[in-house]
């Protein structure tokens, strides 16, 4: 890409502790650095991932976590009770992925809400911004929000309606903006997103999960420049601006830690040693 040195480029959303990621974590991250995607938000999906996400932590400056329970898997008892403690050792920069997720074949959205409540209290209390999973299920995510005013985060992957869409804003929510907008199919989404306002949209690859159309599996962050080029087309500034508003957005969001900073490919390649 030419004329764009000095860009950055926030991933706001992978999964670096899935398993198809594994043996290839320091290849995945140094291609992401290649690809001026020099700052990613690692998200935790159930408690087995915390450990991992700490030892990422503290190998990679670039990368900043999150810890959280999401919808689709079954947790023990004490992995709520755990949540608080793993977020302060981890200097969380956010509470998540947590949501609620009413597609087919889910758990009970009784069962969802015992989840999610208590995390979202906890991600007010500690002051932290939530990250939220919603499939099927906004406006009722977007009830639960609005009963607890200072709440702040974004909801991630967002793929809703213009309605819905106006209600997260309302509340002071980001929406994230993954591959879904890569399609060509995708026209709705395409043109709902053509009018968010530039201030509360993060980038995000989700990866591993759907890579941007035309691009093989698995997904990853290098892949978000793919995102961002539409993005930046659908708004219709260039690519150089939405990354860096982007970025603003997300550090604005997340906060921007001493400990995590602007990386380049030498020293991820450095550090490719470290993590398999
Ligand atoms: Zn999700
Ligand atoms: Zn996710």
């Amino acid at each position: 890409m030419s004329g764009a040195d000095g860009m950055r480029i926030f991933d706001s959303h992978v999964h670096l502790a899935d398993a198809r990621f594994a043996g290839m974590r320091a290849q995945v991250l140094a291609r992401a650095a290649e690809a001026q995607v020099n700052a990613l938000l690692v998200v935790a999906a159930e408690a087995a991932d915390w450990p991992h996400l700490l030892r990422v932590r503290r190998r990679f400056p670039q990368v900043g976590v999150a810890f959280g329970l999401h919808p689709w898997f079954a947790h023990g008892p004490h992995a709520l009770l755990r949540l608080p403690e793993w977020l302060r050792r981890g200097q969380a920069l956010a509470v998540g992925e947590c949501g609620l997720d009413f597609g087919a074949g889910r758990a009970s959205r009784a069962a969802q809400e015992a989840l999610l409540l208590p995390q979202l209290k906890l991600a007010r209390d500690m002051d932290l911004p939530v990250i939220l999973h919603a499939h099927k299920s906004e406006d009722v995510l977007a009830m639960h929000l609005a009963r607890l005013p200072g709440l702040r985060g974004v909801v991630h992957g967002f793929h809703g309606s213009q309605q819905q869409a106006d209600k997260f804003l309302r509340l002071g929510f980001y929406l994230g903006i993954g591959a879904a907008i890569t399609y060509p199919n995708a026209q709705r989404l395409r043109a709902l997103v053509a009018s968010l306002p530039l201030d509360r949209v993060l980038l995000e690859s989700d990866a591993p999960d759907q890579p941007p159309f035309g691009r093989s599996r698995p997904n990853e962050p290098a892949f978000v420049l793919d995102m961002l080029t539409v993005l930046a087309e659908l708004q219709r500034i260039s690519v150089e601006a939405m990354a860096e508003l982007t970025w603003q957005n997300a550090a604005s969001l997340f906060g921007m830690p001493n400990t995590m900073r602007l990386n380049d490919g030498r020293l991820a390649a450095a550090h490719a040693h470290c993590v398999g």
